[in-house]
């Protein structure tokens, strides 16, 4: 749950915004991806009935809404600052996809005060506000246009935000994680495949005077799943009864 804390510390920043409407609409787009901190820069109208009309269940984001008069007010306490751009500028700021952007925001997150920046609704962001962000994201669209609705821009960076969030909390993630037992060291899985071919050439399966790709298919069978110690020895046992029959079975 440490990730889903994290986005108390991921602000949404809007510069400028022209439409209360749009204001309301981004409050609703963050509530749904579980983002909270809205901040508004120089808006044009703010408190407004129609960005309370367009939050539709999301007007305590509006509510608790930060207003500053400066992009600097804004960012102040900011260790991690991303911008959104619909364009590829000319300058080449470094441009992340949507997805590595969240991974990143929400990382840093853990610990630091992130900011995610959103342009005017006509001209976007202005170089001088793009120059105090560390990244620029573009959401990628069809070539001939990609100026995307501002809350639909923050729907999508919140829907990243909130599948990062969801990555990082989809734990277990080794079979060690998820079945209590040790996974097997690669000594242990090596001893497994000589006792492996062992056998398939004593069965008369593996021809070593022919063996053509078979221990390395096997094997990469075997590299695709994390084998934990309990089933390497399982297999082993296998193949041990194989060619002893009479091989005292192993407890399971
Ligand atoms: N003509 C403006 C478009 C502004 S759209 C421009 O070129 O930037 C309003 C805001 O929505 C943008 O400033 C940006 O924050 C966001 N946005 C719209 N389309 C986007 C896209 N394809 N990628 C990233 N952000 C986008």
């Amino acid at each position: 749950m440490q990730s889903v804390m994290s986005l108390d510390r991921i602000r949404v920043v809007l510069v400028a915004t022209s439409h209360a409407g749009n204001i309301g609409g981004c409050a609703r787009a963050m509530k749904t991806m579980g983002l909270t901190r809205l901040v508004l820069v120089d808006p044009l109208r703010f408190p407004d009935p129609e960005a309370t009309a367009r939050a539709v269940g999301a007007e305590d984001i509006l509510i608790n809404a930060t207003v500053c008069a400066s992009l600097d007010e804004a960012l102040a306490d900011c260790q991690l600052v991303i911008g959104t751009s619909a364009r590829n500028r000319r300058i080449p700021w470094p441009v992340l996809a949507p997805e590595a952007a969240a991974e990143l925001m929400v990382s840093e997150a853990s610990d630091r005060e992130v900011a995610v920046l959103f342009g005017r609704e006509r001209t976007g962001l202005t170089n001088e506000e793009l120059d105090r962000c560390q990244w620029l994201v573009n959401i990628p669209t069809a070539s001939a246009f990609s100026s995307l609705n501002l809350a639909s821009a923050v729907q999508i960076i919140g829907y990243e935000i909130r599948r990062a969030v969801l990555r990082g909390d989809a734990v277990p993630r080794t079979a060690e994680d998820m079945l209590g037992e040790p996974l097997a060291s690669a000594e242990e899985v090596q001893r497994y495949y000589e006792h492996l071919q062992q056998v398939l050439v004593e069965t008369g399966f593996l021809d070593p005077d022919n063996p053509r790709l078979l221990m390395r298919r096997l094997m990469r069978l075997y590299n695709r799943i994390q084998l934990t110690t309990n089933e390497v020895n399982i297999l082993r046992g296998i193949l041990a009864a194989v060619t002893e029959p009479h091989h005292k079975k192993p407890r399971n």
